[in-house]
């Protein structure tokens, strides 16, 4: 006889995804519901039945590949689900890496420590493997747990930068970015221990690339236009989307973002707006949808008479990744503008990086560029 844990969780009133927000995700609930989970293994395993192990998938879009095709998304983004059995070796071993995943989340909790992803690889290398294992296994566990990684205290060294006109606290350490603006911070990596979020920027702008986030730096981009700056340094990670979230809900002001005129700075761009499907089952948390889209377009080029030798052709990688990004359907859907964008790109067959404008002068960028186009509302 087969039991599967997720009815066996059901049956113990764990909210159902889509009504997560109901379910609690205080550290006593998630002990609860490892408990749970983990009793109904070992009750199966007692009496030699087999676990089958039912996780949700989450998806961000679907494909609309013709004209007349119907988005398929349902309201909470369940795209199916996995079956984990133990009678599969590979399986199995997932269900190891899992169960280990869970005590360490256990004892996490229980003690209110906080790990990072990479700390809990090196507890078990010889089992883990590889990192993806582990990371996937924490995915499964918010998934099972119903909550977002950071409820489970476990954080992703945070890769991300901000500096400009604010200043937080973070566990009881103040960060005073406002008295040296032009000064790289590291964006906090307990997002939930900041505190006392103040500022007087007029807006936040969020770019793509370190190297152009250094540029305004050395410009002092963030004294003479009063903002703040913050970067993921490229596909950014979950800490820097939601830094840049609780700052646009705390401190009420517009977004933009500044991306390279390829398709990989279009994704990026849409990680920040609607969230990656890595981290689906949590779009709901991380996405921003208030982000504008301030460029660099394919029209910026001819706009500014940028040189020919500073464009570079699309490869065949490029036009691939692009044309699968116009199948997504939030582009149809919700940013069809967005979508125009690309399909110039494509239709142009080039692409340029921000830092092309340096062409012309070094601070083009940071003294004329960025200015006038948020002066004039020229965004998307
Ligand atoms: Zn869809």
């Amino acid at each position: 006889m087969c039991l599967t844990v997720k009815a066996a969780l059901s049956s113990r009133k764990v909210g159902k995804m889509g009504g997560r927000s109901e379910a609690s995700t205080n550290p006593s609930h998630l002990l609860q519901r490892i408990r749970g989970f983990t009793l109904v293994l070992i009750e199966d395993l007692c009496k030699g039945r087999t676990s089958l192990v039912s996780i949700d998938r989450y998806r961000t879009h679907c494909k609309l590949i013709g004209p007349g095709d119907k988005c398929s998304c349902n309201s909470d983004m369940t795209d199916g689900r996995e079956i984990i059995s133990m009678e599969k070796e590979s399986h199995a071993n997932r269900l190891d890496v899992l169960l280990r995943v869970l005590l360490i989340t256990q004892k996490l909790l229980l003690e209110g420590k906080h790990a990072s992803k990479r700390d809990i690889y090196y507890m078990h290398p010889s089992i883990f493997i590889d990192q993806a294992n582990v990371d996937r296994a924490i995915s499964d566990t918010c998934i099972l747990l119903h909550c977002s990684r950071h409820n489970l205290n476990v954080v992703s060294a945070g890769k991300g930068l901000v500096m400009g006109c604010l200043r937080f606290k973070e566990s009881n350490r103040m960060f005073n970015c406002i008295r040296r603006p032009s000064v790289a911070y590291p964006v906090p990596v307990y997002v939930e221990e900041v505190k006392h979020i103040m500022g007087f920027a007029r807006y936040i702008l969020v770019v793509e690339k370190e190297t152009v986030f250094q540029r305004l730096a050395n410009d002092k981009f963030c004294e003479m236009n009063r903002c703040i700056v913050i970067t993921g340094r490229g596909y950014p990670d979950v800490p820097t989307r939601r830094f840049l979230r609780l700052l646009i809900d705390e401190l009420s002001l517009p977004v933009y973002c500044l991306v390279d005129c390829d398709p990989f700075g279009f994704d990026i761009l849409l990680t920040y707006r609607f969230g990656s499907m890595q981290m689906a089952y949590d779009a709901k948390l991380l996405r921003i949808p208030e982000i504008r889209w301030l460029g660099i377009f394919s029209s910026d080029a001819e706009a500014i008479g940028l040189p020919r030798r500073c464009l570079l052709p699309l490869t065949h990688r490029d036009k691939k990744k692009a044309e699968a990004l116009l199948q997504r359907c939030y582009l149809h859907q919700q940013v069809p503008h967005w979508r125009l964008e690309i399909e110039k790109m494509l239709q142009r067959e080039v692409k340029f990086e921000i830092e092309a404008l340096s062409v012309f002068s070094i601070s083009m960028l940071s003294e004329e560029h960025l200015p006038a186009k948020i002066q004039e509302g020229r965004h998307l």
